[in-house]
This record gives structure tokens, C-alpha cells and sequence, in this order.
């Protein structure tokens, strides 16, 4: 954990304290105002299911005079008379008093007279309203039916809303009744039904006497009834449908709230500062007391820039895999895991863009492995995964994902860099080696996958030992030599058509103190694994700088290896060196190989450019062996092509052979290069060669090579012959 993320925590610590306070006292506020606003609601709502029922009340109190009536029982039951209904049943009711509907039904029940909006219509007409009002008809006269209740009772109605039409109509049915001492005919009295429509208007008077807040009427079903906004049931129709009154109830809580909020939101503000400022009070102590514990022991065990577990972490994991190993058979696996030129990616773009591609290297391991593998990284460019509970199968699928994941081009903020490694692996299945010794086999395979070409991975084997030591042992013993300048240069003749030395070829020797001679096709290739070539190549240099003084008219060859030319340094190293010994840059042709050309970066290609400008010229070394194409002769800036030793071996008398090197002698003619035929050994080979129209030639026939000190003798030897 870093120290960023410890501030973003403390930081986080603080602030979701201030949240939560902020927030406790926000749900604090809004449950007391939704509280107060149910309570209103719930207040509201009584108050108007009071306010209706006190309006039926009155509009039954309005109807007491008619119903409760001697002459109303005399002229519609005992003899009924309908000039006398329509005056005084009719035109009050209908007429003064606003009803819109006014029925009179007889002791049967059977419509006897009828007023309807004003008018006097037929009884007939009461067709309509026999459905709604049935159950209130059926309601009173099972009242009446009761004399105990009918005596209790001066008036009696019932009252309800009903639908008639899709209209919402305030019906009241009325029994008549005797105010003094008149009697009906029979055991039932005739029934006064009336209807007063539930319009808004009638709503509107209502609603302003309670301040309901755009009240109307609903017709709604019963599914639809809400018991969150304000409303009141008055009455239910035939079909299951409810009659509402509804209104938007007043919210004192969320006025109050809204009046609230400016302040709220300076508590917010101030609650917000508040908090920034105690982090920054905390953050100091906070941060010791974090780093002291947690940070240390992360520290401690991981790697900070990738955050993998480090080399402690790594052999405490594998420590532990290899005790499971005795008591649960099985293998477990070490991975060692190395990139390719890492060392050409920091060196070339900078040790930023070198940790952004261990970031990215260590993001796809972890991306490739389990969660039960150990991945660590050892240091530099070394990582390393532990594998439990595997079978060697299990390792090879593991080592083959990680050569294939980690590889191809990576994207760094300084541009684009080739990605590949080269793996180790070893695998035990007991425990009887020691858990120190897989992580050395692991090492060796994997030095091995290197040697073998890169970008594979390689198992170990237990041959690898002994080859690997010796390495090691030549290792040391070249840096030895460089240090100790014990490297010394041979020259090698080469010679025109008529044998006369134009120039020698500068070739690396090295005696080993206890096994003598070494072969440069040994140590140069050593060199180039283990990154010694650059002073190798430096020495070489060096040397034939000085010797070149002594020479004039000869040109001078030197070996320049491809991981050289890519290195950034070389061409001002260069530069350096003849300033230094002051060689002219003229005499030297530098030997490339195509491999060189190969990589084809504009690092490659601008180096040699410099190092023409400079005055160098340049030969293609080993011609024909790689994978000669005639662009790198064109995009580069060569002038010599130097015929690989392969093809002028089988000459005269192979005919491939000697198709090669006459079409390599005609290409060279065409791009107006020169041809170097080497390793000439035979007049035959040397004949043949000419004859194909070569310019230059080297080899044993035309001389070994020897010590600086024995060119000037050669020289002049050849020129008495
Ligand atoms: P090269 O550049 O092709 O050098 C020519 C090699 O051919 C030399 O081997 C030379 O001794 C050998 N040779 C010359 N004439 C004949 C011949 O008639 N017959 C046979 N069989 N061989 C002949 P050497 O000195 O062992 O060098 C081997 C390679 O090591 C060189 O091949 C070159 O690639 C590399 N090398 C040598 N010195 C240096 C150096 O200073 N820097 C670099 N980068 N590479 C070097
Ligand atoms: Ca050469
Ligand atoms: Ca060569």
C-alpha cells in the first residue's frame, strides 16, 4: 500500500463520517417530515370524512319538514293526490330548495311521483334510479320494520353517493311520517327519495370550508384507491366502483423541509469543511501509525512497484508448498521467468517506460495465473511463479500461456516496445530436494530457454548442470579479461585480384589462462548473452584505432555486433574512441550482419547513417546466410557485400554454390557495391571466384590471421613476390 492510498483511506475514513452524520441527520429530518405530512393527511382526512357526513346530515335536516309531515301521509298515502305533490313535494324540494331528484315511492314501493331537474315528470321515470337507490330503499324499510328503533327515531333516512349514469348523485331516501296523529293505510309508509349531484361545484363550496387543495371527485375502481394521497371514500356503485373525493393533501413537513434546506445545505458545507480539515490534522498521525503497521509489514513483503509478493514472501510461499508436498503427494512447479532485452527497453527509452513495462509485464501474470499460484517478482526484470499442486503437464500449459502472454508489442507512453521472455521451469514431485534447489533448477532451464534462442520455455534437466557451470565459469573468467585488458586482436589479410593487401579484417582473440585459446565463435556469442559484447566490441575498437596508425592505404575491418548497433551509446562511444586515439574514421569498414538490419528500428537506421556521415563505411557481413533481401541493400547505406564462407568452400565444383555467388558478385555490381569472398583456402576456390567477377578476397590462401606487428612484414613480402 503506498502512501496516496493510505490518505485516499484516511481521507475516505473521515469523510464517510461526515456523510454518515450528514446523512443520519438527513433521514432523521426526513422521517419527521414524512411523519408530519401522514399526520396532516390522516388529519385532513377525517376532517372531511366529518365534513361529509355532516353534509348528508344537513341535507337530511333540510328534508325533515316534508318527511315528517301529517298532510304529506294524508295526500300522497291515504288518498293519494298528485296536484298536491307537485306543489309541495315538487316545486320546494325541486324547485326553492335545488333537488335535483325528487321521487315519491307508495307503501309498495311503486313510483307514485316524480320531479326531475326542476320538472314534474312521469313516476316512470324513477326507472333509472331504481338500481342505486334499491339498497337504501331496502335499508329503510328494514328500519321500519323495527318499532323500537322507529320510535328512538324522529327522522329517518339513509344516505349515500351513488352513480347514476356515471354521475355521482347524493342520494337520501326518506321514510314520510306522521308529525301528530295521521295514519297510513297500511303497515308501511310511502318513502320520499331525493338526489342532490356530487358536482364539483357543490365539492368546490365544500372543499373551501375545509381548504382542501384542489379537491374533485374520482370514479375510480377499487385497485385504484390510494392511501397516500388525500381522499375519502363517499360512496360505492352497483359495479364494485368507489366514489372519491380526492384533494392534494397540505405538506407541512416538506414546506418545512424546503425552508430548511438552505441551512441544510451551509450544515453540509460547513460539516464538509469541518472534515477537510480534520484529515489534514489526522493525516500526519494517521499516516505514522498506518505506515508503521500496515505499510511496513505490505513493504515487507512485496514488491513496491508491481505490488507482487517479493523474494521474502516468494521462499516463505514455497517453503510452505514443499511441506504440503510430504503430506499430500503430488508436483509442484517453479516458473523463473525472464524478459528478453529489458535491458535495451530501460537503456533506450528510460527507466520509466522500463517500469511501466514491469507494471504491465507483472498485470498479465496475474491475468495468466490462478489464484493458488505465487507470483513474485525476484528484481530487475526476473519474476517468478509458484505453481502448487501441478502435474508437469500443468507447468508446461502454465509456461507456454506465459510465453504467449508476454509477448508481442506493448504500448508505453514513449512509444511501442517488442515484448518477449523466456521461462524456466522445474518441477518435484517429493520432497526429498530442497526447496532452495527447485528455485536453482528453475534458474538454469531458464538460462537454457535463453541460450536456446529466447522467447520459449525450457524444462530442467539434470545435464544442464554441468554445461551451465562452465558458462558461468567463462562467464566470469571474460569479464575478467576485459578488465585485465587480456583481449588482443589478430588481423586478417584481404587482398585484390592480384593478391596485393588492401585492407585486414580486425578479429578478437582470447587466450584463457588454464584452457588456452578460446574460439571468438564461442566467447562472441557469450558475450552478446550476457551483455559483455559492448566491451568487447569497445576493445577491439580500441586496439585497431592505435594499430590503424600505423598503416596507410590499409583498410581496416572491425566486427560491429547487431546488439551494439541497437545500442543507444555506441555511434558517440564511437566517436569518443577516435577522438581518443585519433583514427581517422575513414580506414575502418564496420562488418554488420543482417540480423542487424533486421530489426530495422529507426535506432538501426539512424546510427548508421551517423556513422556514414561520420566517414565509416559499411559492409554486410556473412552475405547470403540470413535472410538477404535486396531493400535492407537498398534502405541502408552499404558499400561492401562480403560472401559468406559457406558457398566459396563447395566451389569450383558445386554448381549451387557457385550460382549464389555469382548472382551476390551481379547484385553487388548492380547497387555498384564491392564483393569480399571469405574463407578462400584453394587457387581453385580463388579462380573461380575471379572469374565470376569478385573484387576483394580472404581467406588461409591469402593469409591467417596474425599480430598487428606481423601486417607490415606480409606487406611488403607481397609486394616483392
Ligand atoms: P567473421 O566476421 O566471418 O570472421 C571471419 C572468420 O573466418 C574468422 O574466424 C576467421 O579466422 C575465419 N577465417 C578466415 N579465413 C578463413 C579460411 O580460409 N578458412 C576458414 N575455415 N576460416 C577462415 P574467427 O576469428 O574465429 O571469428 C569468428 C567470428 O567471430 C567472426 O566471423 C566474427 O563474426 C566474430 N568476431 C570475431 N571478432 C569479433 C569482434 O571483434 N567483434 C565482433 N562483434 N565479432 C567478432
Ligand atoms: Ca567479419
Ligand atoms: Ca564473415
Amino acid at each position: 500500500m503506498d502512501r496516496r492510498n493510505i490518505e485516499l483511506k484516511i481521507f475516505g475514513l473521515i469523510a464517510s463520517m461526515a456523510a454518515g452524520m450528514i446523512l443520519l441527520a438527513g433521514v432523521a429530518l426526513t422521517v419527521a417530515t414524512r411523519h408530519a405530512d401522514v399526520r396532516e393527511r390522516q388529519y385532513e382526512q377525517t376532517l372531511v370524512g366529518n365534513g361529509l357526513r355532516q353534509r348528508g346530515k344537513e341535507v337530511q335536516t333540510a328534508l325533515n319538514p316534508y318527511v315528517i309531515w301529517d298532510e304529506a301521509i294524508i295526500k300522497l298515502d291515504n288518498q293519494y293526490d298528485p296536484a298536491w305533490a307537485s306543489q309541495n313535494i315538487g316545486a320546494s324540494l325541486g324547485g326553492a330548495l335545488g333537488y335535483k331528484v325528487v321521487f315519491v315511492l307508495d307503501a309498495d314501493g311503486k313510483p307514485i311521483y316524480g320531479h326531475l331537474n326542476g320538472k314534474d315528470v312521469a313516476p316512470e321515470a324513477y326507472a333509472r334510479y331504481a338500481a342505486p337507490t334499491g339498497r337504501l330503499v331496502d335499508a329503510i324499510r328494514k328500519i321500519e320494520t323495527n318499532p323500537k328503533k322507529v320510535a328512538e327515531l324522529r327522522a329517518v333516512h339513509t344516505s349515500r353517493v351513488e352513480l347514476i349514469g356515471d354521475e355521482p348523485v347524493l342520494i337520501t331516501v326518506s321514510l314520510i311520517r306522521p308529525d301528530l296523529k295521521a295514519k297510513t293505510r297500511g303497515a308501511r309508509a310511502p318513502l320520499l327519495v331525493t338526489g342532490v349531484p356530487v358536482a364539483n361545484s357543490v365539492i368546490k363550496t365544500f372543499s373551501e370550508r375545509f381548504l382542501l387543495h384542489d379537491a374533485h371527485i374520482e370514479v375510480v375502481k377499487p385497485d385504484a384507491i390510494r392511501t397516500d394521497a388525500g381522499q375519502a371514500v363517499m360512496g360505492k356503485a352497483a359495479d364494485g366502483r368507489r366514489v372519491v373525493l380526492r384533494w392534494t393533501p397540505r405538506r407541512p413537513g416538506e414546506e418545512l423541509m424546503k425552508s430548511a434546506s438552505p441551512m441544510l445545505a451551509l450544515a453540509v458545507l460547513a460539516a464538509a469543511v469541518g472534515s477537510f480539515l480534520l484529515f489534514r490534522v489526522t493525516r500526519r498521525a494517521a499516516k505514522k501509525l498506518l505506515l508503521s503497521e500496515a505499510e511496513a509489514k505490505h513493504l515487507a513483503l512485496h514488491d513496491p512497484l508491481t505490488g507482487l509478493a517479493n523474494r521474502t514472501l516468494f521462499t516463505d510461499r514455497l517453503i510452505h508448498a514443499h511441506a504440503l508436498l510430504r503430506r499430500k503427494p503430488g508436483h509442484l512447479g517453479v516458473l523463473c521467468i525472464d524478459l528478453d532485452r529489458f535491458k535495451e527497453v530501460n537503456d533506450s527509452y528510460g527507466h520509466d517506460a522500463g517500469d511501466q513495462l514491469i507494471r504491465e509485464v507483472a498485470r498479465r501474470l496475474v491475468g495468466i495465473c490462478r489464484e493458488t499460484d505465487t507470483i513474485c517478482r525476484l528484481g530487475g526484470d526476473e519474476f517468478a511463479i509458484i505453481q502448487p499442486d501441478t502435474t508437469p503437464s500443468g507447468a508446461a500449459t502454465l509456461a507456454q500461456r506465459v510465453v504467449d502472454g508476454l509477448s508481442g508489442e506493448v504500448d508505453l507512453s514513449i512509444g511501442r516496445a517488442e515484448l518477449s521472455c523466456s521461462v524456466g521451469v522445474a518441477v518435484v514431485s517429493d520432497a526429498e530436494q530442497g526447496q532452495a534447489e527447485l528455485l536453482r533448477q528453475a534458474d538454469v532451464a531458464l538460462y537454457r530457454a535463453k541460450e536456446a534462442g529466447r522467447g520459449r520455455f525450457t524444462f530442467f534437466e539434470p545435464e544442464m548442470d554441468a554445461a551451465l557451470r562452465l558458462r558461468k565459469g567463462l562467464e566470469r573468467d571474460l569479464r575478467a579479461a576485459l578488465e585485465s585488458e587480456a583481449l588482443n586482436v589478430a588481423y586478417q589479410p584481404l587482398t585484390d585480384v592480384r593478391g596485393a593487401m588492401i585492407g585486414v579484417e580486425a578479429l578478437a582473440r582470447w587466450t584463457h589462462p588454464e584452457r588456452g585459446e578460446i574460439s571468438p565463435a564461442i566467447f562472441i556469442p557469450l558475450a552478446e548473452s550476457c551483455g559483455l559484447i559492448g566491451l568487447v566490441g569497445a576493445a577491439v575498437f580500441r586496439r585497431a584505432c592505435y594499430d590503424s596508425l600505423r598503416w596507410s592505404g590499409l583498410e581496416v575491418s572491425v566486427n560491429v555486433s547487431a546488439i551494439q548497433l541497437s545500442s543507444p551509446g555506441f555511434v558517440d562511444e564511437m566517436v569518443a574512441t577516435l577522438a581518443e586515439t585519433g583514427a581517422r574514421a575513414d580506414v575502418f569498414m564496420l562488418e554488420i550482419t543482417e540480423t542487424a538490419l533486421l530489426k530495422d528500428s529507426d535506432g538501426v537506421h539512424e546510427a548508421l547513417r551517423r556513422l556514414k556521415r561520420l566517414g565509416f563505411r559499411l559492409a554486410l557481413d556473412d552475405f547470403g546466410t540470413g535472410y538477404a533481401s535486396l531493400s535492407y541493400l537498398r534502405r541502408h547505406p552499404i558499400d561492401k557485400l562480403k560472401i559468406d564462407r559457406s558457398f566459396v568452400s563447395s566451389l569450383p565444383g558445386n554448381t549451387e554454390s557457385m550460382a549464389v555467388a555469382s548472382a551476390i558478385v551481379s547484385l553487388a555490381k548492380s547497387l555498384g557495391l564491392k564483393t569480399t569472398a571469405e574463407g578462400v583456402e584453394t587457387r581453385g576456390q580463388f579462380d573461380a571466384l575471379v572469374k565470376l567477377g569478385c573484387s576483394e578476397f580472404q581467406g588461409f590462401l591469402l593469409g591467417r590471421p596474425m599480430p598487428a606487428d606481423a601486417i607490415a612484414g606480409v606487406r611488403e613480402a607481397a609486394k616483392v613476390r
